[in-house]
């Protein structure tokens, strides 16, 4: 196999698609680019959906397996000012051996090598050991409207999902779910000129706060996702006057956690809040009532194992086991019993930062890595 050509299509796709902006909702344009990338390599079917979703299968040697779906999100977040990158942000500029832009390793970088793993069997005259099919879907960074109408509407059967979130070519094995409250406290407003008339909940909120932080320590941790944290994120008071003391504050709470449940959150910030006058709702509920969804594929399951030594085989080294601290697409599978790794070249701590980067030989060693797992899993 010509592994540079290889490599050098792949980067040059992937730098096409950093040139291709894709804020979500706005996806149109790269899903048209990555069709025509998928048409060009040769995939057997082509298509998409009404949500917008671009999809590619290429055929196993076995068609009877259930198919290896590799999975990432076609959008990404707002780059921010562009005084603060070393070079523009759409441009994908090459330097010191890494591609610049938004979105290089958070998720167009990846992408590129999911779509080129078939494309190096193919262009060897191999094919791969079962189906797979390449899933590329919207509004990842905004709830995950793609993935959703993908697992409501899967109709094939499937081994595993693999998302393509960077992991610096290690295998994640989960992350924590999420769960979001809106924590109201209640006062009386009046003239800031005389606060002996008014009930000012910013200091309920502010012991709240105080006491937050080294409170959640005690929150469970999981052996291998880690532990439950929390970040107070939005405040906002009823008023926009200066002058005028707020009748009500509030503050989102955002807890990640692969061990607590909705019920014992709850529980513990009632009693943080203690007595003070206030409400607690959750916000934005991503997930159900009583669960907290993350995914989670134990390091000892067969799964893990095949996955990890076809990895390895092409790598030349096993990958080590680690686990996400984001929370991906992957958790709207996990509900439906449905197997979900993530592995993908990148750093994680570069997403979403400005500058962000991926380096082309983790690119070309992660798309060895993939080229052997479609080959043998
Ligand atoms: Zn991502």
């Amino acid at each position: 196999m010509e592994w540079e050509t290889l490599l050098h299509d792949c980067v040059s796709f992937a730098q096409r698609l950093i040139r291709t902006p894709s804020m979500p909702g706005q996806e149109e344009a790269i899903a048209a680019v990555v069709a025509a990338e998928l048409k060009w390599l040769g995939y057997d079917e082509i298509w998409d959906d009404s949500v917008g979703n671009i999809y590619g299968r290429v055929y196993g040697r076995d068609r009877t397996l259930p198919a290896l779906v590799l999975n990432t999100h076609l959008d990404h977040v707002d780059p921010g000012d562009p005084a603060l990158w070393p070079a523009p942000p759409f441009a994908a500029e090459i330097r010191d051996g890494r591609l610049i832009g938004r979105g290089a390793s958070d998720i167009k970088g990846p992408l590129a090598v999911q779509v080129y793993s078939a494309a190096g069997l193919l262009r060897a005259g191999e094919r791969p050991r079962r189906d797979v099919v390449f899933c590329g879907v919207v509004q990842e960074e905004v709830g995950g409207a793609g993935a959703i109408y993908w697992v409501e509407n899967l109709d094939y059967p499937v081994e595993l999902v693999l998302i393509g979130e960077p992991s610096s070519n290690t295998l994640a094995l989960g992350h924590r779910g999420i769960v979001q409250f809106l924590i109201t406290f209640h006062g009386r407003s009046a003239h800031a000129s005389a606060p002996e008339r008014a009930d000012n909940p910013n200091y309920a909120l502010a012991s709240f706060l105080s006491q937050l932080e080294s409170a959640a320590r005690e929150l469970r941790a999981h052996f291998v996702l880690g532990p439950t944290t929390v970040s107070p994120t939005i405040i906002e008071v009823d008023t926009t006057s200066g002058n005028v003391t707020p009748a009500w504050t509030r503050v989102v709470l955002d807890f990640r956690t692969a061990t607590e449940s909705v019920n014992s959150l709850r529980a513990f910030v009632e009693r943080l809040a203690g007595e003070s006058n206030h409400s607690l709702d959750p916000e934005n509920m991503i997930d159900s009532d009583e669960v907290i969804t993350g995914f989670y594929t134990a390091p000892d399951s067969p799964l893990v194992e095949r996955v990890r030594a076809a990895f390895g085989g092409g790598m030349g080294r096993e990958p080590e086991l680690t686990r996400y601290r984001f929370a991906t697409d992957g958790r709207h599978f996990a509900p439906y019993g449905i197997p979900v790794l993530g592995f993908a070249p990148g750093e994680e701590e570069m997403a979403h930062t400005a500058g962000e980067s991926i380096s082309l030989e983790q690119m070309a060693e992660s798309l060895r890595g993939h080229v052997q797992l479609l080959r043998e899993f």
